[in-house]
């Protein structure tokens, strides 16, 4: 009698760790399938990079990026457009982690948590992707790059929509490189979308930070002059300027760039100051664009010499900042102080999604509207003054900054340029970044001009 009732415990307790286990497994499925389910080891959806049976993915005028045709996935036949979308659509494999393709790559494939893969045609919701880019936009910026590496985006500033966004080195997602040892630092940074996951030293358009700490900071900034020797003592060292600009002013010294203004003003604000507004200004934050993360940039003082500290404010020392993180405060600056919410995807067909979960549009305060009113009448200035209207093609009224960016010493600078457009149709924010570049002006500039004017002429058709 012991014995059988010993057994009878034994099979209860048996019984117990099955439906336990039964339990466990049902929850995680709930929890984690969708995830799973895009997991390069999974055979089932990796053979063709899990896109057999994938949608369609547009950009916003209905042009087809990537379609599934007999179970292959083919890009657009345009090469041109295929390099220039590449980090936005993705290619075949996860490479590059932050493209619709890896992202939303659920939603694509119509995984669902009853059927699996496995869900009949005719019993899926739409599939397709249609993007907020502009393909020809794209492809324009990525031919005005030339050949050269870097980052370019552009975004309308009311609503956040993503017109162009291209990164370089890219490759053709229709026959991706196979990685050797010889060709590996060919396709170097390859796999990044420099837009989202890249952060760079940003050099003078960094001033743009230290002229808000100082606006936000220093009741006398407007009648206050500077005097710039072509170089000055700050911090017990030197700081060095382009240019003899004698005596100067706030206005001037971001319109001429003037290192010493700038340098000076990072030096007196002083460390806790510069910090705050550059947390304010979004330089140490990370943004999520459609469930892709931007990198953070950098600015941290705490270990900064005096001098270190004066070169922290004109963009030099340990500063980084990531391109869309720029475009994102281009977008506050041209709002009165809002910044947009930047996205890629404008609509998934068949499904409820929105490209906003629970926040406003253009409504997250960035900066204080009278600072972000005076920055803009600055930038206005800059390009009136020193850079000439007829960069931008003459028919769009632009603010912007550029900036040369000195990564190691007798090495080529990163040039940028950073701006938006003050145009009620043609509402554009943008940021230009150009790896090995020299000059922002000479080099970012033309890339930048050429982008938004794709861009304008998108929005003005
Ligand atoms: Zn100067």
């Amino acid at each position: 009698m012991k014995q059988v009732r010993t057994r009878s415990m034994f099979v209860f307790v048996l019984v117990l760790l099955f439906f336990a286990g039964i339990i466990y497994f049902t929850v995680n499925i709930c929890i984690n399938a969708d995830s799973w389910v895009q997991h390069s080891y999974n055979g089932h959806t990796s053979g063709s990079g899990g896109l057999e049976k994938a949608g369609k993915i547009f950009d916003r005028n209905g042009v087809v990026l990537a379609q599934t045709v007999d179970g292959s996935r083919i890009y657009n036949e345009d090469y041109d457009t295929r390099l220039s979308t590449l980090h936005v659509v993705g290619d075949n494999s996860l490479n590059i982690s932050t493209a619709v393709q890896s992202v939303y790559r659920s939603e694509l494939t119509g995984f669902s948590y009853i059927w699996g893969l496995e869900m009949p045609q005719s019993f899926r919701g739409g599939n397709n992707l249609t993007l907020t880019i502009d393909s020809d936009a794209c492809k324009t910026a990525y031919n005005a790059l030339g050949g050269m590496n870097g980052a370019v985006v552009v975004m309308n500033y009311k609503t956040g929509e993503i017109l162009c966004s291209v990164s370089c080195k890219t490759y053709d997602p229709q026959n991706p490189p196979e990685l050797t040892e010889e060709n590996e630092s060919e396709y170097d940074g390859a796999y990044l979308n420099h837009v989202l996951s890249s952060s760079y030293t940003p050099g003078s358009i960094f001033k743009i930070v230290t002229a808000a700490a100082a606006l936000e900071n220093m009741p006398d900034i407007d009648s206050r002059t500077f005097e710039c020797n072509g170089s000055a003592i700050i911090g017990g060292e030197e700081v060095t300027c382009m240019a003899h600009h004698g005596t100067i002013n706030l206005d001037d010294g971001l319109a001429q760039s003037c290192n010493i203004v700038f340098a000076q003003l990072a030096y007196e604000l002083g460390r806790d100051k510069m910090t705050a507004a550059a947390n304010e200004l979004g330089v140490n934050s990370s943004y999520d664009i459609g469930h892709a993360p931007t990198v953070k940039g950098q600015y941290d003082v705490k270990n900064a010499s005096d001098n270190d500290l004066a070169w922290s404010g004109i963009g030099q020392y340990t500063d980084l900042t990531n391109p869309m993180q720029m475009c994102i405060l281009m977008s506050a600056i041209a709002n009165g102080g809002n910044r947009a919410e930047p996205y890629y995807v404008q609509s998934i067909s068949g499904s409820d999604y929105s490209p906003f979960t629970g926040t406003e549009q253009s409504g997250k305060a960035m900066l204080k509207s009278s600072t972000a009113q005076k920055l803009n009448d600055m930038m206005r200035y800059t390009v009136s003054s020193n850079y000439g209207d007829y960069m931008f093609g003459g028919n769009l009224t632009v603010c912007a900054k550029t900036g040369t960016a000195e990564v190691k010493e007798g090495e080529s600078n990163d040039a940028w340029i950073v701006g938006f457009t003050r145009d009620e149709d043609v509402p554009l924010a943008f940021a230009v970044v150009v790896e090995d570049g020299n000059f922002g002006l000479t080099t970012a500039g033309p890339v930048a001009s050429a982008a938004i004017q794709a861009c304008a002429q998108t929005l003005r058709n």
